[in-house]
């Protein structure tokens, strides 16, 4: 059993310093995880990595299997997914080389499976606070203390790919009031708050997107880039996963998990039941 689910975007493919390392290929009723899950220890605390487009790079994000991921993490025990991710940004005060720990998400995702409901079973998730605060705070102020550079409070939005913005597009969501944007935090933040795991974001900006003159976005400086943010993700996790082993949710995030009872309803399919079994909590 994990304790801590780790989903690793581009440029983040293994976690470092990890003990009594197994790999594990987890089966589930959505198919099978974009991996094999990689468990092992930080600082006795469980872990289990998970690389979001498969080691060898295989998935794009529209075709990473969401549903499985999460469902496989949280059969393994997380109850924490702790998701990093690749991003463009959108304003000057995130450069990039920077880890920034959003706080609020637009979903401009078309193509994808978003929910683990339907079939006869209605829930109505909250979503109004994406991402756990208090473990983005943590995250935030744990970045700072190893001298990462890091920002906390930005609006990431989810755009389909994998074709980056074009430029009115990029100075459109900028004029929005938009920071950060992103191809995988739709669905993946949204099926991790279904099945009730307290979910953390770390974006690692990597260009600035399509708006900025002369700031083009180039292969080499990006890959550059992302050695650098690899580097400093994989000292935070580190740091921060005793931490959050040690917290719990404040109210207010637990105010933001979905109300499960919903599923006692009679009339629900028992198949659709218990193909949800892991993320309802409950045996049928
Ligand atoms: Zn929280």
């Amino acid at each position: 059993m994990i304790q801590i689910g780790i989903i690793g975007g581009s440029g983040l493919y293994n976690v470092e310093g990890l003990k009594k390392i197994k790999e594990i290929a987890v089966r589930t009723p959505f198919g099978n995880p974009s991996d094999k899950i990689i468990t092992g220890e930080i600082a006795g605390i469980k872990v289990g990595f998970l690389a979001r487009h498969n080691r060898k790079h295989i998935f794009t994000p529209t075709e990473v299997p969401y549903k499985a991921n999460i469902y496989a993490l949280k059969k393994l025990g997380a109850s924490v997914v702790l998701a990093f991710s690749a991003v463009g940004s959108l304003q000057e005060k995130f450069p990039p080389k920077t880890l920034v720990m959003p706080d609020q998400l637009i979903d401009k995702t078309t193509l994808r499976q978003n929910t683990f409901f339907g079939g006869g079973l209605v829930i109505h998730a909250p979503f109004a606070y994406p991402f756990c605060n208090c473990l983005q705070e943590l995250l935030y102020k744990e970045a700072k203390k190893l001298k990462i550079k890091a920002a906390s409070g930005a609006t990431l939005v989810a755009m389909e790919g994998p074709a980056y913005s074009t430029k009115a597009e990029s100075l459109f969501h900028k004029k929005m009031g938009f920071d950060l944007i992103g191809m995988t935090a739709c669905p993946e933040a949204k099926l991790a708050r279904e099945a009730s795991l307290r979910f953390a974001q770390v974006c690692m900006v990597t260009d600035f997107d399509t708006w900025k003159e002369g700031e083009e976005v180039s292969v080499a400086k990006v890959n550059e880039t992302m050695k650098y943010n690899e580097v400093c993700a994989k000292k935070l996790i580190l740091a921060a996963v005793p931490l959050i082993a040690k917290t719990a949710c404040c109210a207010d995030c637990k105010k933001e998990m979905p109300d499960l009872k919903a599923s006692h309803n009679k009339a629900v399919d028992k198949k659709v039941l218990k193909k949800l079994e892991v993320i309802l909590k409950q045996k049928f």
